[in-house]
């Protein structure tokens, strides 16, 4: 009897050993095809203070509040190079830039520098793509250089598909000022048969993108894989005035003193002054941004994909709107080189906020890592995967960021700076002398003095943690010094 009665245990035993396997197995089977969809949304030129729930500029944002809320928050996050294609391209390499040759800006007189992003180069989305990924790209790309006739940033300029780095489903444009009529190539549609739309751009391609997330009778991507959808906005980046009427009212009764409310606006300064015309636009398209990114969310949702996709919102760069008497960006202040970072991924990311310096190159490799691809990222990546402080793990915090600057074919020139938790502190290469810029962030939160003169400890320790750092990614502006 007893006997039996072990028998039959260790059958019991074995029969759930079996069935404990065969549930690994299935586990396996069912993680591999839960793999993480990721949505990367990056409008242009949304500088990190147009997020309402920071309050510091008066704007309306309520989809980003909401979002925030349920989403790790980077308060310090800048953008290495705050200018378009740079950016793109240490974003989808996690290259520097003297390594990705995108130096500045792509511009048909840079085509003679091969100022674009390389063929040889592998992206995020061509590692995506060879792991059984659905690529996706809406909106602005800017990382062709336009043949030199043409004498433009990037308006029609088509990029062929070998030159799409994996994304499979395409509906971008190179450049444009136009929100209300913008162009646009579509998937294997050849060059010369470029789709024009005349409605605000973020709403043509939110719609795109909710077709693409429905994906209905399998149109838009593989089904049976995940997905990553980078969608590239164009506003709030100029022309300001293309910007529909119904968020401008949102702002109705506030005038430029309401709206331009930060303490460095130059109260004589020309640019400032244009300032007070282009604010309430600009905040406007903040707006629309926030609204049709929360119909990104609620698609999402609507879905079920909200709880097995990692959404980012972030931007190339910010806009100095007046401050400083400047506007625009490719400066070393917070309004320009300061951009929203939220993350969400619900049951991975503790939703909060964090101080982490991450660099423009890091995204690239902190993302593969976070979606289980960590052996595939390129061994030529300088990036570095900083995927364990989303995911609650101790790691090597990096204690400051990157600034660039660099001139059109020389990759030895312009500005070098870094960014910690309390400083900002830039060189500008000269002939003559090099300019030292150095401003306290913690004292002087608007940057109005740049104490460099009077502290010649800060700027030789800083100095020589820029070198060191430069050294590290091999940067030839140190040579050049
Ligand atoms: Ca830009």
């Amino acid at each position: 009897m007893k006997n039996v009665a072990l028998a039959a245990m260790a059958s019991t035993v074995g029969a759930s050993l079996s069935s404990c396997a065969n549930a690994v197995k299935k586990i396996n089977v069912e993680e591999k095809t839960k793999m993480p969809n990721l949505i990367y949304v990056f409008p242009d030129q949304f500088r990190r203070q147009s997020l309402g729930f920071l309050n510091e500029d008066p704007v309306i944002t309520p989809n980003l509040n909401k979002f925030a809320s349920e989403s790790l928050v980077l308060t310090d996050c800048v953008s290495c190079y705050p200018l378009c294609s740079p950016y793109r391209a240490m974003l989808l390499t996690g290259k520097y830039p003297a390594q990705n040759k995108v130096l500045t800006n792509c511009h048909s007189r840079r085509y003679k520098f091969h100022n674009e992003l390389q063929k040889s180069d592998r992206c995020i989305s061509d590692v995506l793509h060879d792991n059984d990924y659905s690529l996706g790209y809406i909106g602005k790309w800017h990382l062709e250089s336009p043949l030199p006739e043409k004498n433009t940033y990037g308006e029609y300029t088509w990029t062929p598909p070998d030159r799409r780095h994996g994304f499979d489903y395409w509906c971008s444009y190179g450049s444009t000022g136009h929100h209300f009529h913008t162009h646009y190539y579509i998937n294997s549609k050849s060059e010369k048969d470029v789709t024009e739309i005349s409605e605000w751009s973020p709403k043509f391609e939110t719609d795109v993108a909710t077709n693409y997330i429905k994906n209905t009778n399998g149109k838009y991507r593989k089904p049976n894989q995940p997905f990553a959808l980078f969608l590239a906005y164009n506003p709030p980046h100029p022309n300001y005035k293309e910007v529909p009427e119904k968020y401008v009212k949102m702002y109705d009764g506030k005038n430029y003193k309401d709206l331009l409310v930060r303490p460095n606006l130059d109260p004589k300064g020309e640019t400032s002054e244009k300032a007070k015309g282009w604010v309430k636009n600009y905040f406007a398209a903040v707006t629309g941004i926030d609204d049709q990114f929360g119909r990104i969310l609620n698609c999402l949702k609507e879905q079920g994909l909200d709880k097995n996709t990692i959404v980012i919102f972030t931007s190339d760069h910010g806009d100095m709107m007046g401050s400083h008497n400047l506007r625009s960006k490719n400066v070393w202040y917070e309004e320009s080189m300061g951009v929203p970072f939220i993350i969400r991924w619900p049951g991975h990311i503790k939703p909060g906020k964090d101080d982490l310096l991450i660099n423009t190159p890091d995204i690239m490799p902190t993302l593969l890592a976070m979606m289980g691809l960590k052996n595939k990222i390129p061994k030529d990546v300088q990036g570095k995967d900083l995927a364990g402080a989303f995911l609650g793990k101790k790691i090597n915090r990096p204690d400051s960021s990157f600034y660039f600057l660099i001139k059109e074919g020389k990759p030895d020139s312009g500005r070098r700076g870094l960014r910690t938790h309390r400083y900002t502190f830039v060189i500008s290469k000269s002939k003559k002398k090099n300019k030292i810029f150095l401003y306290d962030n913690k004292k002087d939160p608007y940057q109005l003095e740049n104490i460099a003169d009077s502290k010649p400890e800060l700027v030789k320790k800083l100095t020589e943690k820029l070198y060191k750092k430069l050294t590290e990614i091999n940067d030839p502006w140190v040579k050049n010094s």
